[in-house]
């Protein structure tokens, strides 16, 4: 799933290459990703691409003075900028992995796709993107908060520390990967309860914090988003490198499951070498 960073790269590369030209056409094939019906998607059309930025993990592309297009692209969106498409036919509903298409008038623009059956793409036009609810309910960004804002936003939720940082409510735009890579980088332990982390465990999880995140949206920031998947692969020290290594201590990167995905970690570095009892298979074996 695209987080903080991949979005940011995303909105950085519309913001140069899209925003000055003029909408053509703005395609809808899946009306099941497209959640709101008015303003209709038809009024996009004939108007600029006057900016393009995020809300946490959502992109927002503004057209004209005040349409914006929300998007969350959820774990198998994306966004696929072309040089010019292939056919000048309108796409058929329902058809293949694309969702919505917006065609500029230099022959560019952009595809917004889903892999998979599973569709949970979700596109929203809107005046103000407060009028989409996951934009209303989200918390500071997490690149905007100072290391006082951050312990309040964190204490102020009781819970695993894995759950909390990636809880949109209390900061947006941690995900999954990326928080897999700041609890690494902290040395804590994803299980860690936010109640009992001193102060000198918050610092050190508001610098890893920004690290991990400014570092990512460093390398990422520049990249087409065709190159966007690799990059963000490429830097990762535990997630999503089960089996392999510890690139710090070398030890072997574990597993364990966590809500309803799993969450790698290594156990010398963060938990004192003893690995995670997985909670929900010993539920099973129970
Ligand atoms: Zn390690």
């Amino acid at each position: 799933m695209p987080e903080l960073p991949e979005v940011e790269a995303l909105a950085a590369y519309l913001r140069e290459r899209a925003v000055g030209h003029t909408v053509e056409r703005f395609e809808v094939s899946s009306f099941s990703a497209l959640k709101t019906y008015d303003p209709a998607p038809s009024a996009v059309a004939g108007l600029p691409v006057t900016g393009a930025g995020r809300h946490g993990k959502f992109l927002d592309v503004t057209f004209g003075e005040d349409l914006h297009l929300v998007v969350h692209l959820a774990r198998a969106g994306w966004l696929h900028y072309r040089d010019a498409f292939k056919s000048p036919a309108p796409l058929k509903p329902g058809s293949g992995p694309i969702a919505v298409r917006v065609r500029l008038d230099d022959g560019s623009g952009f595809d917004l796709t889903e892999a998979g059956t599973q569709k949970s793409l979700a596109a929203y036009l809107v005046r103000d993107p407060a009028e989409v609810p996951g934009v209303a309910r989200l918390g500071p960004d997490a690149l905007a908060v100072d290391r006082d804002q951050f312990a309040e936003r964190i204490r102020g939720r009781n819970g695993q520390i894995k759950g909390v940082l990636t809880d949109q409510e209390v900061l947006a735009g941690i995900g999954n990967a990326y928080s897999d890579e700041i609890l690494h980088v902290a040395k804590m332990s994803p299980f860690a309860l936010t109640s009992k982390l001193t102060d000198e465990q918050i610092t050190t999880l508001y610098e890893a914090t920004r690290q991990v995140e400014t570092d990512a949206v460093t390398r990422s920031v520049g990249q087409k988003a065709a190159e966007l998947k690799g990059e963000k692969r490429a830097g990762m020290r535990v997630h999503a490198r089960t089996g392999l290594p510890c690139p710090v201590c070398g030890d072997t990167v574990r597993e364990v499951s966590f809500a309803d995905k799993s969450l790698q970690y290594c156990a010398t570095c963060q938990t004192g070498g003893k690995p995670l009892a997985d909670r929900r298979l010993s539920k099973l074996i129970r």
